[in-house]
């Protein structure tokens, strides 16, 4: 689903990634590990079409996409969950939602949003509500749920436990396993190693703009360079 080959980018003289090679199929869960400033942001954008390219080359669903514009990346199904959740507070859940299908899945967005709510029950019950009056765990359920009004075929899931209790931490990351069980191509950008690694296939360790670690998740939560550099053991 998600091919990326020899990429590099970064800002004005800086160059933030130095040659990342990263693969998501569909129906799995990768995460994308890497310490503060590894450049996991820098990926991000420049999947997404916010941070043009400076080499390499980006391939979604066989077609390459380095390059373009952000809305021309979210209209293919490359859609991004990003990090601090972005809800409109002041609007309701239900409107936050149909936002989710402005730009693309508009024609199906009745159907969209009852399998939306189908998932997140508890936004369900909240549809009149002022987003920001919802917990944080909610509020990031409200997050995936407008990304899923995209249709996406691959969703960028951007530190989606940030400020979360562990509890909650685990329902969202259960979450985004059960969609990939449904075919959903799944991108976890994820500081929280171990919970992160619990619900992925695979996954890349990202520092100083380099994967310098990769495979399957068991394999890497045996790493003792892993353990090391960021369980602190
Ligand atoms: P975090 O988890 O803290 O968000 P990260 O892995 O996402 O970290 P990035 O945000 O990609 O890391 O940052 C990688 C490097 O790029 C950092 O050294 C940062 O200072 C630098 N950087 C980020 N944004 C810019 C920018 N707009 N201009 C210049 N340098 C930047």
């Amino acid at each position: 689903m998600l091919e990326v080959r020899e990429l590099r980018a970064g800002y004005g003289p800086v160059e933030i990634l130095r040659g990342v090679d990263l693969d998501v199929e569909k129906g799995e869960v990768v995460a994308l590990l890497g310490a503060n400033g590894a450049g996991k942001t820098t990926l991000n954008r420049t999947l997404s079409g916010l941070l043009r390219p400076r080499a390499g080359s980006i391939r979604f669903a066989g077609e390459p996409i380095g390059g373009l514009a952000a809305e021309a990346v979210l209209a293919r199904g490359l859609v991004h969950v990003p990090e601090g959740r972005r809800i409109f507070t002041n609007l309701t859940v239900r409107e936050n939602l149909l936002l989710g299908a402005y730009r693309r899945g508009r024609a199906r967005r009745r159907a969209n949003l009852e399998r939306v709510l189908g998932l997140f029950p508890r936004l369900a019950e909240r549809l009149g509500q002022p987003a920001g009056t919802l917990s944080g765990g909610e509020q990031q359920m409200l997050a995936i749920g407008r990304g899923l009004m995209a249709e996406p075929s691959l969703l960028v899931l951007d530190e989606p436990s940030l400020g979360l209790a562990p509890m909650i931490v685990r329902q969202v990351l259960e979450l985004a396993a059960d969609l990939a069980r449904q075919g959903l191509a799944i991108l976890l950008v994820e500081q929280n190693v171990v919970q992160a690694l619990a619900v992925a296939r695979r996954a890349y360790v990202l520092e100083q703009g380099r994967i310098v670690a990769a495979g399957p998740a068991s394999a890497l939560l045996a790493d003792d360079r892993l353990h090391r550099a960021y369980l602190g053991l």
